[in-house]
């Protein structure tokens, strides 16, 4: 196998030292095909982020689930949050235990508290009356409560979760409203948390959502933790030489707000992060194959068998993703403005448009989506009742594990009386 184009890969090793096309030959195409050392390195960036004694990062694994990715992340020592029942279930099947969950749902019915509360997870509400609604399915219990501290940020509107904009958290003026409920249900309020918004890049808005979240805190006296959110970004334009979050510079730059708290509020408290999307996402690209090239009114398309269904951060959030190519044949790869479409019947199926690709590909060749890991799999879809594809992981010493196996045609009709 040749690359054509991109490098990523072949600098990291990433296929371990298989043939991409033999891999897609055994699983199918497309396939999302993930390494075990990336994603253990992003783990160990988290979790050594400060000196802080009382640290602990919580994988948000609403980015990605699969049991076997999870199984890896708590072994490397990380706990997780959880936003939904199914989410719990997941991650206490992949071995987290329910002390090492945190529960942070929105706009939840009281089924869904209740399968917290049996199983002893610390959960947050996000709103007074659903503080209420906690109150009184769990009085004389501990709760936490996301404050919305008044900054945002992030790479799209549709992510933006923290400042004035947005459906998330308690604004800190109702701090009276919020005591007089925890009287009301003798409730111990544990802990707060904020999550500003995702993929920043420059740790600033991070450190300066900060200031606000602490001030809530020293409303409290009884917090055993503070959960500052996530929202770290990874540098989805390598090709372009884009440069990765200074992780080493926002750990020193967190580390004495961290302890200068501590030492105020007079006790250790644990302090959390939220990183999802920061721990799978470079540890995965998405493969498929090139069937059909064309032009249309002046424009090149390059059509592949990876549609929104299966990868939807394109459409939904016009995101980038590096696109490699590989080919059997060494052969010229001369640069041209290409428009990479999929295979299903909308016209926004969209991947890259006008993106500078080898004028030389053709069909047969394979195309790879990097940094798939994080709201891939965890998206995608049967629309048009295409299959989702399966997953590979590529363990350290190189050797392949299917971790999923692809849809089959009975699935689609499964649920169906
Ligand atoms: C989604 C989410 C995260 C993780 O966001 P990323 O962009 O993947 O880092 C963290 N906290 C909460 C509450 C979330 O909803």
């Amino acid at each position: 196998m040749h690359s054509l184009h991109g490098s990523y890969t072949t600098e990291t090793n990433f296929y371990g030292g298989n043939d991409v096309f033999d891999l897609i030959e055994q699983y199918g195409s497309p396939l999302y095909i993930y390494n075990e050392n990336i994603l253990r390195t992003r783990c160990r960036e988290m979790k050594h982020l400060v000196s802080y004694e009382n640290f602990v990062p919580h994988y948000s694994i609403k980015a990605n689930t699969n049991i076997h990715l999870l199984k890896i992340v708590h072994e490397e020592g990380l706990h997780a949050d959880v936003m939904s029942p199914g989410e719990i279930y997941l991650a206490l099947e992949s071995g987290f235990s329910p002390e090492e969950l945190f529960f942070i749902p929105n706009n939840v019915v009281a089924e869904d508290m209740l399968y917290a509360i049996d199983r002893n997870i610390m959960t947050s509400v996000d709103s007074l009356d659903q503080l209420e609604l906690y109150g009184q399915l769990n009085p004389g219990g501990k709760v936490a409560i996301r404050f919305n501290p008044g900054v945002g940020a992030g790479h799209h509107e549709k992510v933006v979760t923290g400042g004035k904009k947005t459906k998330f958290g308690v604004n800190p003026e109702y701090i009276p409203e919020v005591k007089r409920l925890l009287e009301t249900y003798n409730l111990t309020l544990a802990g707060i948390n904020q999550h500003i918004g995702s993929l920043f890049m420059d740790g600033a808005p991070y450190i300066e959502s900060l200031g606000s979240i602490l001030s809530i805190a020293k409303q409290f006296d009884d917090l055993e933790f503070i959960d500052l959110g996530g929202g770290f970004g990874i540098p989805y334009h390598k090709q372009d030489g884009e440069a990765r979050l200074n992780i080493k510079a926002l750990g020193e730059a967190l580390d004495p707000v961290l302890s200068s708290f501590a030492k105020e509020y007079g006790k250790n408290v644990q302090f959390q992060i939220e990183p999802g999307r920061y721990i799978p996402c470079e540890s995965c690209a998405l493969v498929g194959t090139v069937t059909a090239t064309k032009t249309n009114a002046d424009h090149d398309y390059v059509g592949c068998d990876i549609g929104f269904n299966v990868l939807q951060r394109p459409i939904m959030y016009d995101s980038h993703h590096d696109i490699e190519i590989y080919s059997r044949e060494l052969k010229e790869a001369p640069l041209g403005p290409l428009t990479v479409v999929g295979n299903i019947c909308e016209s926004g199926d969209i991947l890259a448009k006008d993106r500078m690709l080898p004028l030389t590909t053709v069909r047969g060749d394979l195309i790879a989506l990097m940094d798939a890991g994080a709201y891939g799999y965890s998206m995608a879809s049967c629309y048009n009742q295409r299959f989702r594809p399966a997953e590979i992981l590529i363990g350290l010493d190189g050797k392949v594990r299917q971790i999923r196996k692809r849809d089959t045609l009975e699935d689609l009709i499964r649920n169906m009386l």
